[in-house]
């Protein structure tokens, strides 16, 4: 096959065949130096630009989804029970619905068997707070997860490159060319790793606001209405919340911070509103997946997975499963070497806004994240927010405490300042948290 047809095709904004598509997957599957590749990288991108100015059909982002699905090895979840479920993320600032919602699930028999990622940009990474804990492996073969979600219905671990490859080389070509915004490409890159990893229900968390890579409300909502018709046409059940993140998730921004939040919640404490969203999201995939008869049902399940203390103790076996010491369960640990409050200084006023890009930025400059893929972080530094939006504080009020290693932070508490806003009538966000678009 010529690949300058398909590439002439994108670029007058006509339709692929089938065929075609499948050739470009198996093609980005192999590396650039295997003799077997006949498409060069330039090939590639030149399609990928084309893309951007002439957008895929559904169909064509459907048969796209599927060759990069087949590209390279599936799970099969077969020998495990029903049902199989998987959650995604776009990634935000705080969130760690992952760490609280697995463990959830699993507790109420859905089998839950998931990839994560490192965080990139601002957006923190499941597996970089997995890490957090000392001794949790997050380098379970295809074969030890699938002994693990047999054993104890939970096993996370890092994406492996056999899964979805061409996904792996068209994603790095879209990085470096600016071309990862386009609906299609973004659908069929995120589908199609789920696809590859089993699940037969996926539930995607595309989050919203500036402490994400989706800043318009408008354009997450087109991105899931074409989630959901590739979904359709490729047999999977999504269910998608579009969810806000004009503000921190939680209380906690950092590794060994969050995976600490996340068992607050898992005990019946912690933030409300991170409590109350996991709980939504866990009757949500109940409801979808049949475990629940109805919407009500769900939601009392999911409240008592926690009330009862079940979630919590599967959490404990998840983590002693991969490796990880129970002591983040009885003692303080992962804590940074030195602590700096962060005062509000000024009249009686209430909390109008925490802006999640700053503070997400700021965790980063501390070393709770990376500059470029492969930077080293640090486990134990980030932000610990003390209010929360809507707030009534008086001079002298804690906002935060910045978990740091050096003393001398006066530049970051300046900046995380001016993550908040006040007033004094307050103006909790007018965004709802969760928008389900199906
Ligand atoms: N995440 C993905 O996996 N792929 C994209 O294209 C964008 C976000």
């Amino acid at each position: 096959m010529d690949f300058r047809t398909i590439i002439r095709e994108r670029r007058l904004g006509q339709d692929h065949s089938e065929q075609s598509l499948t050739y470009l997957a198996e093609q980005a599957a192999l590396l650039e130096s295997d003799a077997r590749r006949q498409i060069k990288d330039y090939q590639l991108t030149a399609w990928l630009m084309a893309a951007i100015f002439n957008p895929l059909s559904l169909d064509n982002t459907a048969q796209l989804t599927m060759a990069m699905a087949n590209s390279g090895e599936r799970l099969d979840l077969s020998s495990i029970p029903k049902p199989w479920v998987d959650k995604h993320s776009t990634g935000g600032v705080g969130d760690k619905t992952t760490l609280i919602l697995l463990p959830m699930l699993a507790s109420l028999d859905v089998t839950m068997v998931k990839m994560s990622g490192r965080g990139l940009g601002i957006t923190g990474g499941t597996i970089d707070k997995l890490e957090a804990i000392p001794g949790f492996r997050t380098d379970l073969t295809p074969q030890e997860m699938m002994e693990q979600a047999q054993r104890i219905g939970i096993a996370l671990s890092g994406q492996t490159p056999k899964l979805a490859p061409a996904d792996k080389t068209l994603y790095g070509l879209r990085d470096a060319t600016d071309t990862v915004a386009s609906i299609p490409l973004i659908a069929s890159s995120v589908l199609s790793k789920k696809i590859a990893a089993g699940a037969e229900f996926i539930l995607i968390d595309l989050k919203c606001g500036n402490g994400s890579f989706m800043k318009d409300q408008e354009q997450a909502r087109a991105l899931a209405q074409t989630m959901l018709e590739v979904g359709k046409r490729c047999g999977i059940s999504l269910r998608i919340a579009i969810t806000d993140m004009n503000q921190p998730l939680g209380r906690n921004i950092g590794n060994a911070l969050e995976v600490k939040e996340a068992i607050d919640v898992l005990r019946g404490k912690g933030d409300p509103r991170l409590k109350h969203f996991c709980e939504t999201l866990c009757a949500a995939v109940l409801h979808q997946c049949g475990k629940a008869e109805s919407k009500e049902v769900a939601s009392q399940m999911a409240e008592r997975a926690v009330s009862d203390g079940l979630a919590l103790e599967k959490m404990r076996t998840w983590v002693e499963a991969q490796g990880g010491s129970l002591s983040i369960f009885e003692s303080d640990w992962g804590a940074a070497p030195f602590l700096l409050p962060v005062n509000y200084r000024g009249p009686q006023t209430r909390v109008a806004s925490i802006d999640a890009a700053i503070l997400g930025q700021l965790a980063v400059d501390l070393g709770a994240g990376r500059q470029r893929a492969g930077d080293p972080i640090d486990p134990t530094v980030g932000i610990e927010l003390h209010v929360a939006v809507g707030d009534a504080i008086q001079d002298g009020a804690c906002l935060c405490t910045l978990h740091v290693k050096d003393k001398v932070q006066d530049t970051a508490a300046e900046q995380s300042l001016s993550a908040f806003a006040f007033h004094p009538e307050g103006k909790p966000s007018s965004t709802p948290i969760i928008e389900w678009v199906a």
